[in-house]
């Protein structure tokens, strides 16, 4: 609802006042920085009927560049962090980038463009995607969409035929049942089955196309722009879970991290890490733990506020559903501020950007 209310300020005043109303919002609304998360990195967005988690290797790099140009820094969340603790003015706004599940994809196509950048990121990995141990019905339901031209569900509440011939029609078609398994991820991700039954492809060779092995990991880990962060075991809503098995996911991720990558494991990423499935037991057990930081996906930039939260920082989508620079600006323009404003400000406005999140 804030986002919402920002968004009618900045228009109503980009209209009245043109770009000196919107250089003054921006230094009004100024904040720390924006911890950006992205999942997987692709060539094309065609590759995957999952486009909302989805970023392309082009729109990271021209992203970058423009966030550099605009005066950003690209800092580490860890450094963040101190400089959330030591709550002076800096003079340029943070950025940090972050990757959620540990696909290979950050180590072929992400890193490269991080090293052109010098912009570091931290990668957060479930311990069972590396282990092959996570259930992993998201890629199940990906492998059904990409490899059949209809689906015909048998689900309450979808189409009986889904039509997934083309991108368009696979990303539809994806949408819609992963909006299903959503309603209630503990069951229907069991009801999907049909689609791609586990006896023609197991949950270990899902995972071995998609998600960085251990030896991968080690690689990126030993990468000075690179640092590995929790994200539980099994990727499970933590809130469904009773507190002894949630601080388990925690624990148990974070220790299996640090024994095969020999290092300490500070930050975490809470999985479904959105307004609805993190609160304050999640929050507590976070610390509990032993994590120095954890982020969330709750969507908004960092503030000085966030100072004593570490627990809590938010989260802002980049790619996804719009990879469009007038949308990222928006997004960004109150940490970045007037440095952000050369052109593109009609757009600003009108490309207000989607905000499909988790996962
Ligand atoms: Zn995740």
């Amino acid at each position: 609802m804030r986002r919402k209310v920002k968004q009618l300020i900045f228009s109503f005043a980009l209209r009245a006042g043109g770009l000196q109303a919107r250089d003054s919002l921006a230094r009004a609304l100024s904040g720390v920085g924006c911890v950006f998360v992205m999942h997987r990195v692709v060539r094309e967005k065609s590759e995957s009927p999952a486009r909302g988690l989805t970023i392309t290797a082009a729109f990271l790099d021209q992203a970058l560049g423009f966030l550099r140009d605009a005066g950003a820094e690209f800092i580490s969340l860890s450094s963040l962090g101190q400089r959330l603790a030591s709550g002076g003015p800096h003079a340029r706004p943070a950025i940090c980038l972050t990757f959620d599940d540990g696909y290979r994809d950050n180590l072929t196509l992400a890193l490269p463009i991080l090293r052109k950048h010098n912009a570091p990121a931290t990668i957060f990995t479930p311990s069972g995607a590396p282990d092959r141990t996570m259930d992993v019905w998201f890629l199940r339901l990906e492998k059904a969409v990409m490899s059949s031209d209809e689906l015909r569900p048998d689900l309450p509440g979808v189409p009986p035929v889904l039509a997934s011939s083309t991108p368009s029609q696979k990303a539809d078609a994806y949408r819609r049942l992963s909006q299903y398994v959503h309603q209630d991820i503990m069951r229907n991700k069991e009801r999907i089955q049909g689609l791609l039954p586990r006896a023609r492809i197991s949950d270990e060779a899902l995972a071995a196309e998609q998600f960085l092995t251990w030896s991968e990991l080690r690689e990126l880990a030993d990468d000075p722009l690179v640092t590995i962060g929790g994200h539980t075991v099994s990727h499970p809503v933590l809130r469904y879970l009773d507190e002894r098995s949630a601080l388990h996911e925690m624990v148990a991720g974070r220790s299996r991290l640090a024994a095969e990558l020999d290092r300490a494991i500070d930050l975490f990423s809470y999985p479904y890490g959105g307004r609805k499935e993190i609160g304050r037991r999640e929050i507590r057990l976070a610390r509990e733990a032993g994590f120095d930081l954890a982020v969330t996906t709750f969507y908004e930039q960092v503030r000085p506020r966030h100072g004593p939260y570490a627990f809590e920082i938010p989260r802002m989508t980049l790619g996804g559903l719009r990879e469009d620079i007038a949308a990222l600006e928006f997004d960004v323009l109150g940490c970045i501020g007037a440095g952000a404003s050369k052109g593109a400000l009609p757009n600003a406005v009108a490309a207000a950007p989607g905000r499909k999140l988790s996962a």
